[in-house]
Parts: structure tokens; sequence; C-alpha cells
């Protein structure tokens, strides 16, 4: 019979599940559309309310000369995209855009850093950023690179909310993306971020070339992480000139959207955020990721080096779905 007869449907609010097997995801993923709709907005009205969208801004504190080899990422040293390598913001600077932010209704500020890790120095600056944020009242977010625990520690102290650490896809197709860094490296970045207190905010990106497996396999681990990150970014590659993955074949916006759908059916108490790609985005498929369960946005007319929706026109897409700002 129909594929929609192997995975049971969900039945009333449940815990968060740590065991999703492959084929269970994979399941998901062949489920019939409305069939897959209809179970991610279930649970997404199980465990959040529906018209809610969770508003973040982010801010490239530290933009390119990145030593890493992320096939996707224009901030990379190794690549000529015309990003032009500047150095960490001043505290002072990073403080007047979160203003910004939060007077654009923002309620969380991430600050992103190309490094590979970050020195002790510059960490320094960065958690008097953090503790100068949070007592604007934002909640916080960076994303450094790799951490070992002890800067894990230090950052918790500031008052870090969350640390963003991206999976990016599967375990099988990691190695055709980034060389510069495993797997395990990334994992165990996450465990000494969890270990700190901090919420984890990890995700991927897809439309990378990847196959239908990769995205499985994506989700299947995610979702077999200790704890579901709080915050899943599911990215839509950004396709920039000088990358190796400029001419990656462009992946269906449906298939955008299931990945979304699965990804709220598999950490169902995540908030799950729709990120990069949305510039590219029709105002429709972003009204079915949002149906699918997504629950975030970044807003703002950039996101790191590469542009994002401006303001107004975010607002006037919450306003046209009845949806509104997470308080
Ligand atoms: S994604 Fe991050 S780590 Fe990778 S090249 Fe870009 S800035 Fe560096």
């Amino acid at each position: 019979m129909s594929l929609a007869h192997d995975v049971a449907p969900p039945a009333g609010l449940q815990a968060p599940r740590h065991d999703w097997t492959r084929e269970e995801v994979r399941a998901l993923f062949a489920l019939p559309f409305p069939e897959l709709m209809f179970r991610a907005a279930t649970t997404h009205r199980q465990n959040f309310d529906s018209c809610e969208v969770q508003i973040s801004t982010l801010l490239s504190i530290k933009t390119g000369g990145c030593p890493e080899d992320c096939g996707y990422c224009p901030q990379s040293a190794k690549y000529d995209t015309g990003v032009k390598a500047e150095k960490l913001m001043s505290v002072e600077a990073v403080l007047v855009e979160a203003r910004a932010a939060k007077a654009g209704g923002a309620s969380r500020f991430c600050m992103g850093a190309a490094w590979r890790s970050p020195k002790d120095r510059d960490l320094d600056s960065v958690c008097a950023m953090v503790e100068g944020v949070k007592a604007l009242g934002l909640e916080t977010c960076v994303t450094l690179g790799m951490l070992e625990a002890e800067q894990a520690r230090r950052l918790k102290d500031s008052g870090l909310d969350y640390y963003n650490h991206n999976l990016d896809t599967s375990p099988e197709f990691y190695s055709a993306i980034i060389t510069t860094r495993t797997y395990q490296d990334r994992l165990d970045t996450l465990d000494h971020v969890r270990d700190a207190g901090i919420h984890v905010c990890c995700g991927g990106i897809v439309g990378m070339g990847e196959g239908l497996e990769d995205r499985v396999g994506m989700i299947a681990t995610l979702a077999g992480l200790p704890v579901h990150p709080e915050s899943v970014p599911i990215n839509m590659l950004v396709q920039v000139e000088g990358t190796p993955l400029a001419d990656a074949a462009k992946l269906d916006p449906l298939d955008f959207v299931r990945t979304i759908a699965v990804a709220r059916i598999c950490m169902p108490a995540s908030v799950v955020r729709l990120s990069a790609g949305r510039e590219d985005m029709s105002e429709e498929t972003q009204a079915l990721c949002f149906l699918a369960g997504a629950n975030s946005i970044f807003y703002g007319p950039k996101l790191l080096t590469t542009p994002n929706p401006a303001r107004d026109r975010d607002m006037l897409l919450l306003d046209k779905l009845g949806m509104r700002p997470m308080e």
C-alpha cells in the first residue's frame, strides 16, 4: 500500500526521539507531498504557535580570508570571489549594529567570524561583544569555527545563548565539500558547546549537488545527536561565482520544502530556520516552508556576504500570510 503507512503519523504531543533510523527518515522524504506537509504542520502546531516566526539578524564581525576550504563559501581565502578580507570589528561598532537590529524587530543577534577557530585574544573581544549585546536585551549567537572545551566555557561565562556550527551535509558527502576539517571535528565542537551549557544551532545546506540519500543522512545525523539542536538552520545553497559550487545543479524548490518538513518532524521541539537562499526563493516557496514547519528567518539585507531579502519585503510577506514575529 501507500508509503504513507510506513511511518507512524503523529499522535499527540510526543517527546523528541533520538533514535530515528535512516529508513524512517527516508520513508518521510518519500511520503506523498500532501501527507508529508500535513504531518509536518501537525507536529509544528503541537510544539509552537504556527503563526509565529523567530527573527534573527546576522552580522559578519570578521569577514573573509578564512583558511578553510568549504566549497560553498565566498569567505574562503582559497577562492577568488571578490570578498575582501577584513579585520575583526570593534566592540562599539558591533553594538551600533545590534541596537539597529533590535530597533528593526530582531530578538536574536548572531555574529559570524570567518575563522578556522578563534585565537584567545580574539575571543576576549567576542566575549565583550556578547556581554554588550546581551545588555541590550537581545539573545546572542556566535559562529567562530571550531572550539575547544575551555573556549566554549569562556563564551558561556560571557552570557552566550547559542553557538552555530553546522554539520553541512551527510557524513558520506562531506568530504566532497570540505577537506580542511573533518565531520568528527564538527561533532567534537558541538559536544564542547553543549557540555558548556550553550544552546546549539546546527543544520546544513542543500542544493550542493548532494543526493536525496545525503539529505536523509544529514537529518538523521542531526536528529540522532544526544540533544536536538535548539535551532536548526536549513540553507539553500547560494551559488557564488568563484567557489567550486558556483555551477552546482539547482535543487527543485519542492525538495527544499520536503527537507524542511522532514527536519520539523524529526526535531519537533527545535526552531527550524529558513536560512540562506531566501533571496532567490519565491514567496510561494517561502510560504510552503512556513507551512512545513519553518519558524525562524534571518532578517536584514545581507547574510554575512550574500544578499538577503530587504526587511520591508519580509514584513510584507509575514503580513500577507497573517504571521508575526515571535516575541
Ligand atoms: S564556511 Fe566558515 S569555515 Fe568554511 S570557509 Fe567559510 S568562513 Fe571559513
